[in-house]
């Protein structure tokens, strides 16, 4: 039986990255913000539309870092229907998550809700553009501005993406992007903090954080993190950076095929199509509504494992909900969140997904209905 991952890495050819890190034999030139970072980082300015970029060793030291340069206390409003990084990254810096329930069809910050939790404590907002759908930027904008309140997106779904033509990573005060094996485009492990040219000095923070703290070579004046990215992981964004718009527009053939056989079926929510955006075809959730469909989430799942098909409850459980954090908020503040998590099922989706396999997934799915 042939396995299908719920995802498979871009990677260019074996020649093309040897040929990229050739050089590296003779400068011996590993780490430390070398040439291969330095490009990478002017590449990306370019691809991405964004004033300034600072590449970190992975999307969640990105959220992290951003947080801890952005010298902030008190509670970040936020949502739970995320990956785990972003709660944590919140935690992590000593603040208090304060969590915004969903909007029922793009799964973002459902910004009706949000004013309503803003208190004198809250000193930002951290949405996230789930599954690739943008969020609510006007309303976030708007309420922001009204109350004093940073805004740091959580961009990991979103490389490539523009909103009304321009870069997605240019929106809020700070964009986080993640280059993780798994995302939409990859550096092995990577990630990038996209700010304007006001935050000139929260960059300069920034950097010293990825580093340690090091001012100068005797002066170490605040209590950073190690989030460099290194020379071979810069060179293999270089490499996937050249072929992106080629495997956003696989992806994209390989979503039509799905939506031409799960599109109107009773019982099922696909992802939105949303207006001025320009999308990377990250995922492909469906959201089951058992009583109409016919099957459970948990169903569908068991049944496309029994076929070596791996598909993926993302985002289940909610962050809200982990372990860690012991009870400590209350789930019932978050229903609609909660009622897509037990719903919710990511299918297998990358560029070089064949036709064929998303017919016989799509064959599995609907079977399920008896
Ligand atoms: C992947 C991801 C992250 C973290 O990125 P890493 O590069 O894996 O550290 C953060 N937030 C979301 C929504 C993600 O999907």
């Amino acid at each position: 039986m042939k396995k299908i991952l719920v995802t498979q890495s871009s990677m260019p050819s074996l020649d093309e990255y040897v040929e990229e890190i050739k050089d590296m034999w003779d400068t011996h030139w590993l780490t430390n913000m070398g040439p291969k970072h330095k490009k990478f980082q002017e590449e990306l300015i370019q691809y991405l539309g964004v004033e300034n970029i600072d590449l970190m060793t992975n999307g969640h030291m990105a959220l992290e870092l951003s947080l801890q340069a952005l010298n902030l206390s008190g509670e970040v409003i936020t949502t739970p229907f995320t990956f785990a990084s972003t709660t944590h990254a919140i935690v992590r810096n000593g603040l208090d998550p304060v969590f915004c329930d969903i909007d029922p069809v793009t799964y973002t910050m459902d910004t009706t809700k949000l004013e309503s939790l803003i208190t004198d404590k809250t000193c930002a907002i951290m949405p996230v553009h789930v599954y690739g759908n943008v969020c609510n930027i006007e309303e976030i904008d708007r309420i922001a501005k009204k109350y004093g309140l940073k805004v740091i997106y959580d961009a990991a779904h979103t490389f490539g993406e523009t909103y009304k033509g321009k870069g997605i990573g240019s929106y809020g005060d700070v964009s986080c992007f993640s280059f993780h094996a798994t995302k939409v485009f990859n550096s092995i492990e990577g990630g990038a903090v996209c700010f304007g040219d006001d935050l000139k000095d929260f960059g300069l923070d920034l950097y010293r954080l990825k580093n340690f703290g090091i001012r100068g070579t005797e002066v170490v004046d605040a209590v950073g993190a190690n989030a460099k990215m290194n020379e071979f992981c810069a060179a293999m964004g270089i490499c996937n950076l050249r072929h992106v718009d080629e495997e956003i527009e696989k992806r994209r053939v390989v979503v039509e095929r799905y939506r031409s056989h799960l599109e109107g079926v009773e019982g099922l929510q696909l992802n939105p199509i949303q207006k001025d955006v320009k999308p990377n075809y990250a995922y492909f959730p469906v959201v089951f509504d058992d009583k109409v469909f016919g099957a459970t989430r948990n169903e569908v799942f068991e049944k496309l494992a029994e076929h070596g098909i791996g598909a993926r409850k993302y985002f289940y459980p909610l962050t809200n909900s982990f372990e860690c954090f012991h009870g400590k908020y209350d789930l019932d503040k978050t229903p609609v969140a909660r009622h897509i998590s037990n719903r919710v099922l990511t299918l297998p989706l990358y560029a070089d997904l064949s036709l064929e396999d998303v017919n016989r997934i799509c064959d599995i799915v609907l079977k399920c209905r008896g």
